[in-house]
C-alpha cells in the first residue's frame, strides 16, 4: 500500500518562514475534527527552522533545517499517548484533538520535540502532513506549496518503493539509531554536520598587501592529497564537505607569486585567516604584477 512521505531538501532552505506562515494560515482559528484542532495564534510552530552558523567572519556559513513531526513507523509517541494517538493505513500520524486534552506527557514522549503544546485548548499538536487536505485530494501539504525553493518533496509510495528511492538517492533520516523509523527524510542531511577549512590568500609587495586569485591550493591529511582548489579573484578558498573533529589537515599554496603552508587540526569549521605568500628565493625582490585578476 502506498504510504506518504515527505523529502527535505537540506542546502535549499533559505529561513523564509513560508512554510512556517502557510502552517499557521492553516491551523491557527480553523478546526478540523479528526484531525487537528485550532492552533494557537502566539503558541509555538508545529514546524520548526534549526540553523547552524559555521566558520569566522568573514567566511562564515549558515544552513537551516526544517524539522516537524516524522510521522514514525515506530512511533515513541505512540507508546506513551496510547489510543490518543493513532497512525492512519497512510504512514501519517494524528494526535486526536478529543483524547489527547490535557495529555502534557505526550509532548515530552517525542525525541524529535515535534509536539507542540498548546495552552489555551491544552492540547498536544503535530504538523499532521495536512492529513485533512490530502484526503480532499491535495498531492502536496501547504508547506510544499508555499516554499519558494522546493525544499519539500511529498511522495506516495510503498515502503519497499521509499526504502529504494532513499538508497539510491541517499536520502537519511534524522536519529535513525533511534529506531523510531521516520517517513521525513532529508537529501544533503550531511551538510548539517559537515565543516569547511577556508583562507585568504595574498601577496605583500611594495609595502602593500594584495589578494592573490588563482593560487592552486592543496588540501592534505597526513601524506594524501584529499582536494585542490584556486583562489577565487578575492584570494579566498574554501575546502567544504570535510566530516568535524576529523583531525590534522595541512594546506599547501602555489602560485607564481610565491608558496605556503599551513597546518591546522579540524574541530569545527575554521578559517585560517589571511595567508600571506613567500616569494621563492629566485623571486625575492621581483616587482609582482597585479595579483588580483581582472574583474569583468
Ligand atoms: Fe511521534 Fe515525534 Fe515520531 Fe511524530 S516525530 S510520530 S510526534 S515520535
Amino acid at each position: 500500500m502506498s504510504k506518504w512521505n515527505l523529502i527535505i531538501n537540506v542546502g535549499r532552505c533559505e529561513n523564509c518562514y513560508n512554510c512556517v506562515i502557510a502552517e499557521k494560515d492553516e491551523h491557527v482559528g480553523n478546526d478540523f475534527p479528526g484531525y487537528a484542532a485550532p492552533a494557537s495564534v502566539s503558541g509555538e510552530s508545529t514546524i520548526r527552522i534549526l540553523r547552524r552558523v559555521e566558520g569566522q567572519a568573514p567566511m562564515v556559513e549558515t544552513t537551516y533545517l526544517p524539522v516537524m513531526c516524522n510521522h514514525c513507523d515506530n512511533p515513541p509517541c505512540m507508546k506513551a499517548g496510547g489510543d490518543a494517538i493513532t497512525k492512519r493505513k497512510d504512514g501519517i500520524v494524528i494526535i486526536d484533538p478529543v483524547k489527547g486534552k490535557g495529555r502534557k506527557d505526550i509532548v515530552r514522549s517525542c525525541p524529535y520535540k515535534a509536539i507542540v503544546w498548546n495552552e489555551e485548548l491544552q492540547l498536544p499538536q503535530t504538523w499532521i502532513f495536512d492529513a485533512h487536505l490530502l484526503d480532499n485530494g491535495w498531492q502536496r501539504p501547504r508547506c510544499q506549496q508555499a516554499c519558494p525553493t522546493d525544499v519539500f518533496e511529498a511522495v506516495k509510495l510503498d515502503d519497499n518503493a521509499m526504502a529504494q528511492k532513499a538508497r539510491t538517492e541517499g536520502l537519511n533520516v534524522l536519529l535513525p539509531r533511534l529506531g523510531a523509523r521516520p517517513r521525513v527524510y532529508y537529501r544533503g542531511l550531511e551538510r548539517w554536520d559537515a565543516c569547511f577549512i577556508g583562507g585568504s590568500v595574498s601577496v605583500e609587495a611594495s609595502g602593500k598587501v594584495d589578494c592573490v586569485a588563482g593560487a592552486e591550493v592543496s588540501l592534505y591529511q597526513g601524506d594524501k592529497k584529499i582536494a585542490m582548489t584556486e583562489s577565487d579573484d578575492f584570494g579566498d578558498f574554501r575546502f567544504g564537505s570535510l566530516p568535524g573533529k576529523s583531525g590534522a589537515y595541512r594546506i599547501e599554496i602555489h602560485h607564481s607569486a610565491g608558496t605556503a603552508h599551513r597546518g591546522c587540526e579540524l574541530h569545527e569549521s575554521l578559517y585560517l585567516g589571511e595567508i600571506v605568500l613567500v616569494p621563492r628565493p629566485s623571486e625575492a625582490g621581483a616587482v609582482p604584477v597585479s595579483m588580483r585578476a581582472p574583474m569583468s
